[in-house]
């Protein structure tokens, strides 16, 4: 750094992660038009206004996940949804997949079996009142159903998150318009990414 642009704190910058997939590769469930305004322009908007905002409020640390721990507000509703965005698109899959049996033992024996996981997932996604997430966590040792509102992230709450549904309206409401509950059950269906959920979990 050259003395004459010398900073304490250089403000921290965060690029627009990549999708993991081509923009047509969820559909039928989600389209490429769905993917391509929701990456493109919702999540897009979410990083350039949290890099802005972190011009004029610096942060200490690294990482997304330290600007969201570190931040309340306009600057942390942005960092979030950064970080909820990026983890939502990891925590979809092209191909449907199966969790593995060490996953699908710890599914069985948290929520009784696979289909009482997925229709508690799905009422807890549909339930979400407004704009929010619905997660499969693991809090004190056991896989747990979480929802959150608006931006807010278990991550941000000391959890460990292992996969995400985004119930913003602009997730469906291209494919889907209203319905929710039709979303849903695509992608609880067809579209998690169970490694993905497995890397997280440490499996
Ligand atoms: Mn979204």
């Amino acid at each position: 750094m050259s003395t004459a642009t010398a900073k304490a704190v250089q403000a921290l910058h965060f690029d627009l992660p990549p999708l993991p997939y081509p923009e047509d590769a969820l559909a039928p469930v989600i389209s490429a038009e769905t993917l391509s305004l929701h990456h493109g322009k919702h999540h897009r908007k979410y990083v350039d206004t949290m890099n802005q905002l972190l011009q004029k409020e610096p942060v200490r640390g690294a990482t997304l996940e330290d600007v969201v721990r570190a931040s309340k507000g306009k600057l942390f509703n942005n960092a979030a949804q950064a970080w909820n965005h990026e983890f939502y698109w990891n925590s979809l899959s092209p191909k449907k997949l199966r969790p593995s049996a060490a996953l699908a033992r710890r599914i069985d024996s948290d929520f009784g079996s696979q289909e009482r996981f997925a229709d508690q997932l799905a009422k807890a996604a549909a339930d979400q009142f407004g704009s929010g997430w619905a997660w499969l966590i693991e809090d004190a040792g056991k896989l747990a159903i979480a929802t959150t509102s608006n931006a807010d992230t278990p991550m941000a709450h000391g959890k460990r998150c292992l996969l995400t549904i985004d119930v913003w309206e602009h997730a469906y409401y291209v494919d889907y318009r209203n319905q929710r509950e039709r979303y849903l059950s695509g992608v609880i269906g067809e579209r998690l990414n169970w490694e993905f959920a497995e890397r997280n979990l440490g499996l």
